[in-house]
């Protein structure tokens, strides 16, 4: 059973990640909290930079020759304003986060370009423009879009190499200069960049060990595996004193790596949260406990519960998921998303440990899969009892399940 001594979080956290890079599944969910976690901050860059692109279109209106400004302006309004805007735009828009990372890239590549063009420009009107631009674009790449490193050197690499090759065929006492500037501006901001980015891993794998160390799981909210096995443990030990029963459903969802491949990881993750917070309304008396117990699984706790209460349950929670109506095309066993149910029924003579009774709905869960999926199988945990049902839905048989 997974500890938090040996959770991914702290093998991670031991093994270190000096080339910027998570094990998976952890990488995946470190960079959609990345990104979102530094979104004020990036949305407050790009006011700044449409700012910026205001207040130096006013300076060349003032001191630049005419047939200059109207070319640069054209530039910023049909290039730089747009990019900017539209970014801005993206990160208001909850259904573009996954493709946020590129449309910001777009932007400042597209910037970058445009900024170029303008310098093109000025070269061409022999006019003697400050480059410092192209240091402000650096200093956004690293350190205040909200880009990885490597995504950061993605985009800052073609651009310096096209702008060092056009400064190349000006005048070569400048391009020395210039390109020991840029290269400067890009070192330190890359170390910047380096820095912000490993601590951002260690705290978001800090966050995640406290998180299992009090007890919620992070994705969905709802109480973690080791909650579950402390309040097994002590629940348990309540049913023996007092000469009770108590029951285990371990809820799986079916074909969820299907489901993942078919319509992403994110739709996966808000899947998994639905289904959660379905779980949380089902099973509400005080010594029941509902918790993510891993991946895909879930697991509920029901204290002394009455004979027929465990099968109604069950219905009940198929029926839940099912009504979620949540398309899930590539399942074998219907066009939504549906789970398997294993539990264990463990009477107030039951001699097994707690760790006992779980392995009994594990062997439950097993046989509902096996036999199809999309169904519930009861098992008595008590040691000489052999009995299993398999239950069933109506809408199982209809779908050929
Ligand atoms: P089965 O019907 O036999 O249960 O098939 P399955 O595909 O559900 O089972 P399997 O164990 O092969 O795959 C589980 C999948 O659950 C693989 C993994 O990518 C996915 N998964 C686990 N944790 C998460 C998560 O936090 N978010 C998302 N989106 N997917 C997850
Ligand atoms: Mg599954
Ligand atoms: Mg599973």
């Amino acid at each position: 059973m997974h500890q938090p001594d040996d959770s991914i979080y702290k093998r991670q956290l031991r093994r270190g990640f000096d080339g910027l890079r998570f094990e998976e599944p952890l990488e995946w969910d470190f960079r959609r909290s990345f990104l979102a976690s530094r979104l004020p901050e990036v949305r407050a860059a790009l006011a700044l930079g449409l700012l910026l692109v205001a207040v130096l279109s006013l300076l060349d209106w003032q001191l630049l020759p005419q047939a200059f400004w109207h070319q640069s302006l054209l530039v910023r309004i049909v290039c730089m304003l747009p990019l900017m805007g539209l970014a801005l735009i993206a990160t208001y828009v909850g259904s573009l986060a996954k493709i946020l990372p590129a449309i910001l890239m777009g932007c400042v590549f597209g910037v970058g370009l445009a900024t170029l063009g303008i310098g093109i420009l000025a070269v061409q009107s022999n006019l003697d423009m400050p480059f410092a631009w192209f240091v402000v674009v650096t200093v956004y790449a690293y350190l205040l879009l909200g880009f990885r490193l490597y995504q950061a050197l993605l985009v800052l690499l073609p651009l310096c190499f096209g702008y060092l090759t056009l400064t190349a065929f000006g005048d070569l006492t400048a391009f020395a200069y210039e390109a020991v500037f840029i290269g400067f501006a890009n070192v330190v901001g890359a170390m910047g960049c380096y820095r912000l980015e490993h601590s951002a891993r260690t705290i978001f794998l800090e966050t995640q060990i406290m998180n299992l160390l009090v007890g919620s799981d992070a994705l969905t909210g709802i109480p973690n595996r080791r909650l579950f096995n402390t309040h097994l443990q002590s629940v348990w030990r309540q049913a023996q004193r007092e000469s009770r029963g108590l029951a285990i459903a371990l809820i799986d969802v079916d074909y969820f790596k299907q489901f993942n491949d078919r319509y992403g990881h994110q739709a996966g993750d808000t899947c998994l949260r639905r289904i959660a917070h379905t779980l949380m309304q089902t099973a509400r008396r005080p010594l029941d406990l509902t918790a993510r117990f891993g991946g895909e699984e879930f697991v509920m706790l029901l204290f002394d519960p009455e004979a027929d209460h465990v099968e109604a349950l069950a219905a009940r929670v198929r029926d839940q998921i099912t009504l979620l109506d949540i398309p899930h095309e590539t399942s074998a066993v219907s066009s939504r998303v549906t789970v398997s149910i294993g539990i264990a029924v463990a009477g107030p003579t039951c001699h097994r440990s707690a760790e006992g009774i779980l392995q009994v709905a594990d062997e439950a869960l097993y046989e509902a899969k096996e036999a199809g999926r999309d169904q519930f199988v009861i098992k008595e945990a008590d040691e000489n009892s052999g009995e299993t049902g398999i239950f069933r839905g109506p809408w199982t048989q209809s779908e050929g399940g």
